[in-house]
């Protein structure tokens, strides 16, 4: 981490003395650590996913709903050994996964805690990122991590360069979730329901730019089985966090142009989840309020 190379940013910074783009220092921060049920179900369950919500994030995208932590950076400093109770605390409230959000800047701590909990833990381990890494950083985390839940958000270079300042996102994230089907190999779901191993990829379909997301729909189907990935197709784009000038950010999505992503994922056979159009509020943000964290 000194100097910081743990994502594709790589800003070249010493987080002991600077923060990154990430908005990362030298110590860990989190903003809540509680029983999460805005997931989908074979994250959640019906007792609640373990969701530990790290501060900070290498993508910043313009529109996020979890700016507060994301871009604002709230939260409370924490040690790798507080992690690791905190991840053990969550399994025993009922939490049927520990779901690890938003880590990518803090990933060689997490994999400093899980090392010490792993043996622990039987509840799998979801790493629930921007898609938005490095295969070098993805590497550490073989064998500590059990489900992968990247977001995979943009096709074009120009529109991840206009949303994210990430001209790079789809060749990165592509490769990104290439590593992580390696590790886990095709998705498992458990008894309960629960997502035992595997990746699903969330695509957030947003308003105006049907045609990319249809691409990377198509990119998955051209790349994995119908049998190899879950897939959730994510309606809940709401434009109260977005303060830009981009008309398209500044709607709702319809729901012609949700459909429309939805039949080429069903052309492919894909199996996961669909969200109606009520989805698009404000109720997937949790309150960041330090919950758990101390
Ligand atoms: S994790 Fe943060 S500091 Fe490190 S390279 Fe990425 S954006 Fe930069």
């Amino acid at each position: 981490m000194e100097p910081c190379m743990l994502c594709p940013r790589q800003c070249n910074v010493d987080r002991q003395q600077q923060m990154g783009y990430c908005g990362g220092g030298g110590q860990m921060k989190i903003a809540r650590a509680m029983l999460h049920f805005g997931e989908e179900p074979c994250i959640s369950g019906q007792h609640g996913s373990g969701a530990i919500f790290f501060s900070g994030c290498p993508l910043r995208c313009v529109f996020c709903q979890n700016h507060v932590i994301s871009q604002d950076n709230f939260g409370a400093e924490i040690t790798v050994e507080r992690l690791a109770n905190i991840c053990l605390e969550l399994q025993e409230q009922g939490a049927q996964t520990l779901n690890l959000v938003s880590p990518t800047q803090y990933s060689s701590q997490i994999v400093q805690a899980l090392e010490r909990v792993k043996p622990q833990l039987f509840i799998p381990v979801v790493y629930n990122t921007s898609g938005y890494e490095t295969v070098v950083a993805l590497r550490q985390l073989e064998g500590l991590v059990n489900v992968y839940l990247p977001d995979f958000k943009y096709k074009s270079p120009e529109l991840s360069k206009e949303y994210a300042a990430a001209e790079n996102y789809f060749s990165v994230t592509s490769q990104a979730i290439l590593e992580m089907f390696r590790q886990t190999g095709p998705y498992r779901l458990g008894t309960d329901g629960i997502l035992q191993q595997g990746i699903m990829v969330r695509l957030l379909v947003l308003p105006g730019t049907r045609q990319d997301s249809k691409d990377i729909v198509h990119w998955l189907g051209t790349h994995f089985d119908k049998t190899d990935i879950l897939l959730s197709l994510m309606r809940q784009y709401t434009p109260e966090f977005y303060h830009g000038e981009n008309k398209n950010l500044q709607r709702r999505l319809t729901t012609f142009e949700y459909q429309q992503v939805v039949d080429v994922a069903m052309d492919y056979g894909f199996q996961g989840y669909t969200q109606d159009k009520n989805s698009a509020t404000t109720a997937y943000t949790p309150d960041f309020n330090l919950e758990g964290v101390r």
